[in-house]
């Protein structure tokens, strides 16, 4: 059999790992016996936290616990979306020489900076590790899931933090295309043509992707989303709410204290959950701001007031994504709920009304479906699974349209958006003006006629051109879309050698392939140094159990001399004082602790 490869959803709240096995797929559980794990990574003055166990100690360490990386991944700092994210988080963010976004956190005493890719393969070497103590061998390959509504810049740093993780991204899908993998797989195979829509709403982004689904081919039709769309906004909205009401009560602005804000946030998150089955619910949080508790409550109705134009934009995507899909509500058989948010009564509400009152389908598990659907894609890559598995088609799309520059600031559209994928389309040209040796070829993605609105991805110049009257010399441009959503561009002057070809990479602040070398080195030294700094409270705690339960057995021994038990008092005495102010020694230090203390008390305990 080949290398088992594992599906990943890597998610800007949660992420989560399954794989192939025993025959079918399973979702594997964390070091906590969770199946999701937090986003979260975390620093402190003596060791780096993933996971579970960074989300918990956030309220703590505001500054230097890391989340939301996902909603960074891909962008400029300068982009809106940033600048606006930026006023929510408690740790710090600035531009490097190149405009792209780096956290600023402190680690072991030391300032440190992190891109958005580098905190991104933290979590993912974290799922790679659950799935490792699963399967009880190393993994290498696997399939991890982004919003379809990423873009290339987005999909690429995807990749990035990938090879700095040590995983071979065999294939970046579509959250919302794995979740339909799995609805296929649970609602088994079918001969009749299905419609179904998928509402994705998680912590960060929302795709909604109408699919068809006949004789396991899934093929996907439409997407529509936003980038920036999710839970974490909803929470935001709370956040401003209650320092509002704060401000209020008390004439206090918390908004500069990350302590307080963090605190507050997970109160409101709570807080918003529980609305999702209730219809009122308290906020506690004691000694919030300067010593001043903050008791209050908030309704289901209120919660649904502050983000109601957040709702309507969901349900106005998923009207865009039916247009584009060319198909009628009423030929949709099932809608199908994925990620936390969807959860909302009133979100559920505004989609059931959408679609005349349609019973929504929950047969497949909100949290768990899209990284199912991306370990059933694994196992058929990687040549595992059944039949069924292996005889899945799977047809996803372009999320955005994607062009080149035309004068007068026009976008000429080369693959329209919703296109099916791997594609590749041309497009020739000819030269503007008598004598014309060279032209600029830029690139761009997006819906608007004029370039300049759009995302531009990249430019490069097409040189060589033989000179001649204008209009004779003919060029193609081939925009080339692999099966993960990623473009290369290349362009030729037809009947010569003169050809060129570009990944788009140099606008978009993308790392270049030495920063990525270089990031791989760093989280095998941080892994190494995790992996030490466990040795080292492992050793810590084996000399420290075993002074104490020695102690004990000698203070316990009814036949011992005096001496002896004296003896063994005072070197106990002197190890707990040395154990105060070596607290963070080595392994090795600790384990000489240990020789210290049994060449003392192994005599005594041999006499009981
Ligand atoms: P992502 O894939 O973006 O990480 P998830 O699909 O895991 O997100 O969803 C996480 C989001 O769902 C969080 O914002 C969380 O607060 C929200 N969420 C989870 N459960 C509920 C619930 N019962 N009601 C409302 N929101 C919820
Ligand atoms: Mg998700």
């Amino acid at each position: 059999m080949a290398r088992r490869a594992i599906g990943i959803d890597l998610g800007t709240t949660y992420s989560c790992v399954a794989v192939w096995r025993h025959d079918r797929i399973e979702v594997i559980v964390n070091d906590q016996g969770n199946r999701t794990t937090p986003s979260y990574v975390a620093f402190t003055d003596t060791e780096r936290l993933v996971g579970d166990a960074a989300n918990n100690q956030a309220a703590s360490n505001p500054i230097n616990t890391v989340f939301d990386a996902k909603r960074l991944i891909g962008c400029k700092f300068s982009d809106p979306t940033v600048q606006i994210d930026m006023t929510f988080w408690p740790f710090k963010v600035i531009p490097n020489t190149s405009n792209k976004p780096m956290i600023v956190v402190n680690y072991k005493g030391e300032e440190k900076q992190f891109s958005a890719e580098e905190i991104s393969s933290m979590v993912l070497s974290k799922m790679k590790g659950i799935s490792e103590t699963y399967l009880g061998s190393t993994v290498k390959d696997a399939v991890v899931t982004v919003p379809a509504y990423f873009n290339d810049s987005q999909r690429k740093a995807t990749k990035d933090a990938g090879a700095i993780a040590g995983l071979n991204i065999i294939r970046i899908i579509n959250e919302p295309t794995a979740a339909a993998i799995a609805y296929g797989l649970v609602e088994g195979a079918t001969f009749v043509t299905k419609n179904v829509l998928i509402f994705d709403l998680g912590g960060g982004t929302f795709d909604a992707s109408l699919v068809t689904i006949k004789a396991g081919v899934i093929e996907v039709k439409a997407i529509a989303g936003d980038t920036h769309l999710g839970g974490q906004d909803l929470d935001n909205r709370m956040v401003n709410h209650f320092i509002k009401e704060f401000r209020r009560k008390n004439g206090k602005d918390i908004s500069r204290s990350p302590r307080a804000i963090r605190r507050l946030r997970t109160a409101c998150e709570r807080a918003k959950r529980i609305l999702s089955s209730t219809f009122q619910t308290t906020i506690e949080i004691e000694a919030l701001f300067e010593g001043i508790d903050f008791f209050t409550t908030i309704s289901r109705a209120k919660f649904d007031e502050l983000n109601m134009d957040l709702f309507s934009m969901c349900v106005e995507h998923v009207e865009m994504c039916l247009q584009d899909a060319e198909m009628e509500k009423s030929s949709i058989h099932d809608v199908v709920l994925v990620g936390g948010s969807s959860r909302i009564p009133k979100v559920q509400q505004l989609l059931q009304n959408l679609f005349n009152g349609k019973e929504l389908c929950n047969s497949i598990n909100p949290d768990e479906a899209v990284a199912y659907g991306a370990a059933v894609l694994a196992a058929k890559l990687s040549g595992d699974g059944n039949d069924t598995v292996q005889n899945l088609v799977v047809l996803d799309v372009t999320p955005l349209s994607l062009g080149v520059h035309c004068d007068g600031d026009i976008m000429s559209v080369i693959i329209p958006r919703n296109t099916t994928i791997p594609t590749r389309r041309t497009q020739s040209f000819h030269t503007a003006y008598d004598n014309q040796t060279s032209v600029m070829i830029k690139v761009y993605e997006g819906e608007r006629s004029r370039a300049f609105y759009n995302n531009l991805l990249g430019q490069f110049n097409l040189e060589g051109i033989p000179a001649a009257p204008r209009g004779v010399a003919k060029i193609n441009e081939c925009f080339d879309i692999d099966v993960n959503g990623i473009m290369t561009v290349s362009a030729e002057v037809t009947g010569t050698r003169v050809k060129k070809s570009i990944t788009i990479t140099n606008d978009n602040g993308r790392l270049s392939k030495e920063e990525v070398e270089n990031m791989i080195m760093n989280a095998k030294k941080y892994k190494q140094e995790d992996e030490e700094h466990r040795k080292n409270v492992e050793a810590k705690n084996a000399v420290e159990d075993y002074a104490y339960n020695t102690r004990d057995t000698i203070r316990g021994a009814a036949r011992l001399r005096r001496a002896d038990k004296n003896k063994m008092e005072d070197a106990f005495e002197s190890f707990i004082q040395w154990l105060e102010l070596n607290k963070h020694a080595e392994a090795d230090d600790f384990e000489d602790k240990m020789m210290e203390l049994k060449t003392i008390f192994d005599p005594i305990i041999a006499k009981i």
